[in-house]
């Protein structure tokens, strides 16, 4: 592990203040609910004026398209998963709209990791995380590249067990009744929520919850989503919460201004909305 955390619970809401998330402002009919209204050919494609997308996969409240927005070199991967209902983030979807998202997502994923050496699943919730649509989608982003992994994803998954096991004695486990939803005793960014779930049916249970609690404690705050499924089912909800991140990455410091007790202690004195 490099860097370190540096918790500073005086100065909570200040000088960094929690982010309320903002949304693009609507530029013309949304581009993904015309996508979704387009009819799917005998070869899997939809048509969108001069554009054409390829289906990746198709569900009742979700789809994907194959190669939307590639991020790194040509022949790299770009898979969008989207929601078929006009919603902002994945706590407007029902469980059961969730859950074929997160099916989705994971189907790809695990799709990618075959095909490439490096694969990243996510999801953007607000302007303030490069969420640039205003309409739910979720990314599977791959590439053979050497690139330098997100900061967001640098802690090492062989670390999950012992994570959650000081997290366990530290008291910051929040809910266990469809999945472990626990504050990391290491967060990788202030404020972060993990879920560890034995399928995905009771991942999309838990993750619901938790981002319900977390907007009962936290406003509609910005917030990253990452998943993956080795070598645990894992979600991680990283909100973005302050302005530390204009600080060089090379400083490999985390400024936690929320203590990841103080936010257990809310988490669990705040239940789901739903
Ligand atoms: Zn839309």
């Amino acid at each position: 592990m490099t860097g370190c955390w540096s918790i500073h619970p005086d100065l909570a809401n200040k000088p960094f203040a929690i982010a309320q998330r903002h949304l693009p402002a609507p530029q013309g009919p949304c581009v993904f609910c015309a996508l979704a209204a387009e009819p799917v050919d005998a070869e899997g494609n939809i048509h969108n004026g001069d554009e054409m997308s390829h289906l990746a996969a198709n569900g009742d409240h979700a789809f994907a398209l194959e190669n939307r927005w590639r991020p790194f070199e040509v022949g790299s991967g770009a898979q969008l998963v989207i929601a078929r209902r006009h919603v902002t983030a994945l706590e407007d979807l029902t469980v059961p709209e969730l859950d074929e998202f997160l099916v989705l997502l994971l189907r790809l994923d695990a799709r990618q990791r075959r095909r490439f050496e490096r694969t990243l699943c996510f999801v953007n919730i607000g302007l303030e995380v490069n969420g640039t649509q205003p309409h739910l989608h979720g990314q599977v982003v791959s590439t053979d590249l050497a690139v330098e992994a997100p900061w967001s994803t640098n802690f090492l998954p062989e670390s999950l067990d012992e994570d959650v096991t000081q997290a366990r004695e530290a008291e910051l486990v929040v809910d266990e009744t469809a999945a472990l939803v626990y504050c990391p005793w290491a967060p990788t960014a202030s404020g972060e929520v993990r879920i560890v779930a034995r399928d995905i049916s009771r991942l999309a249970r838990a993750l619901h919850d938790a981002l319900w609690r977390l907007r009962s404690v936290l406003g509609e705050f910005p917030y990253n989503l990452l998943v993956r499924d080795s070598p645990s089912l894992l979600a991680q909800i990283v909100p973005r919460l302050s302005a530390v991140g204009v600080l060089p990455d090379y400083f490999g410091l985390t400024v936690v201004t929320l203590p990841p007790d103080e936010l257990a202690r809310d988490l669990r004195r705040h239940p789901s909305a739903t």
